[in-house]
């Protein structure tokens, strides 16, 4: 078990409807960016509960009606999961099964555990045989070994003590059951659907089965639906949250809703923002990296008047490459995945808008293909801060030394690095400033390398409250 397993994850989650593997799968597929490498399903009649996992895409392990044939029952919870450290195993593959005192329980975990270490080292010691190398199993032990009376108090006391992000569904005879964890880092809402609860870790996965968002499930919120309702608990004194900045930047799908905002119209402000800070004078045309930085381009087009082109062309049909679990293969894949198209570029200046750069493979090779194609100038401007720090909390960085602003002393050699004319990012401020909530109610540690709570075996650390502070001190270009 090594610290710093990042994982990142969909989940989705239904109850008490006909077909509920069904639509599980429908949710799923919607949710399909956030994880590639496994998913998997668990349907429930009552107390049996029936369950189909693989490694791939989702249409790959459900490809036909006669795949969901051994998922009967009303409700399901899924999962899709993408993971690092080579740990794509079947193994790993959730949602996890077990048989408990409350009879067969599954769970389908989104996020990273950053104090797993120490309690998997306790749970071993006590004698406790670990199935599978994810942090997620840590939840399930603890809360099999709860001595407390009751199902929900059972899941409270497995929850308390754990630090870092969990965003979890289970599954039971005892109902369907969603939590987050107190900071909120990862997103979990909650939709309806002609009267039965609906959770998925975007709203997107609602909008394909006919459902609306409700709600998101709150930090620190523990709800239960069953025939008796719906029943929400506390598992931990409300705090200021720390919602993962990265979501609305590039990893949530546009269309969705999380954290109470629109991803779409937060990514056109973060675009406005890194136009107002930081336009390019004279450029011909606004190029977005497809396509996860499609509507932060048209925010930048709009602001800086400079016209918006389809400049890049994204081969759908590969993986994101930020997503593949290799070096080797990701450098590949970026080849696979985009091409430039020549009659737009030939001859034009061209301002280059993306979301992040991580390990700066893929813009290298982005600001080559635009050369090849005749750009004039290639600009990259790129709609938030220098990426310098891990993340413990379910987004896959690399090592710091990996990340290229690691790499480099100063703007002006990422610039070189990139090949680009000129290069400028979004201040953490103007990130920040983006959303439409108060900015100290998000995480953006692997900016500022300030984190919200503790970080087993790491140094810096630092109250969210004093986001204030670092916005003074944004460092980027
Ligand atoms: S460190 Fe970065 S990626 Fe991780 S939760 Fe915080 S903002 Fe998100």
């Amino acid at each position: 078990m090594e610290s710093g397993i990042g994982e990142y994850c969909g989940l989705f989650g239904i109850h008490d409807v006909e077909h509920a593997a069904s639509l599980a799968v429908l949710g799923l597929n919607a949710l399909q960016h956030r994880g590639q490498e496994s998913a998997g399903i668990v349907s429930s009649e009552g107390s049996v509960l029936h369950r189909r996992i693989g490694l791939g895409l989702v249409g790959e392990v459900f490809p036909d009606h006669e795949s969901l044939q051994l998922l009967p029952g009303r409700s399901a919870i899924g999962h899709v999961r993408y993971s690092t450290h080579g740990a794509s195993d079947y193994r790993n593959t959730q949602p996890f099964r077990v048989v408990t005192k409350d009879g067969e329980l599954a769970m389908a975990h989104n996020g990273n555990i950053s104090n797993a270490r120490q309690l998997r080292a306790e749970l071993e010691r006590a004698g406790v045989i670990f199935q599978t190398t994810t942090d997620s199993e840590i939840i399930l032990h603890r809360m099999a070994r709860s001595q407390c009376e009751s199902f929900v108090d059972r899941l409270k006391e497995g929850l308390s003590g754990l630090q870092g992000a969990y965003s979890l569904v289970f599954l039971s005879r005892e109902g369907l059951v969603a939590a987050r964890d107190p900071f909120g880092y990862r997103p979990l809402a909650m939709g309806e659907l002609e009267g039965r609860t609906v959770f998925a870790s975007e709203s997107c996965a609602f909008d394909i089965i006919g459902a609306s968002y409700v709600r998101d499930v709150e930090p620190g919120e523990l709800i239960l639906v069953n025939g008796e309702g719906l029943q929400s608990q506390r598992i931990a004194p409300q705090r200021r949250p720390a919602h993962c900045i990265f979501e609305l930047v590039y990893f949530s799908r546009p269309d969705s809703k999380i954290f109470g905002e629109n991803v779409d119209k937060t990514r056109r402000k973060l675009g406005k923002a890194l136009a107002f800070e930081a336009d390019v004078d004279d450029a011909d045309i606004t190029v977005p990296v497809p396509d996860s930085s499609n509507t932060s381009a048209l925010g930048f087009s709009r602001r800086s008047e400079t016209k918006f082109e389809l400049g890049l062309i994204r081969n759908h049909y590969v993986g994101r490459t930020f997503i593949a679990p290799e070096q080797k293969g990701r450098t590949e894949r970026v080849k696979l995945k985009f091409n430039a198209v020549e009659g737009v570029i030939r001859g034009r200046r061209v301002v280059l808008v993306d979301d992040s750069i991580v390990r700066g493979t893929t813009m290298n090779k982005l600001v080559d293909l635009l050369r090849k194609a005749g750009a004039a100038e290639v600009h990259v401007r790129i709609t938030s801060p220098p990426v310098r720090y891990p993340c413990y909390y379910g987004m896959d960085f690399p090592d710091p030394e990996e990340l290229l602003a690691n790499q480099h002393e100063s703007l002006e050699e990422i610039r070189d690095a990139i090949g680009a004319d000129s290069l400028a990012y979004l201040s953490l401020e103007g990130m920040l400033r983006a959303t439409e909530k108060d900015p100290r109610d998000f995480c953006s540690a692997c900016f500022s390398g300030c984190y919200p709570e503790p970080v087993e075996g790491i140094d810096a650390t630092i109250d969210n409250g004093k986001a204030d502070s670092l916005m003074d001190h944004g460092d980027a270009g």
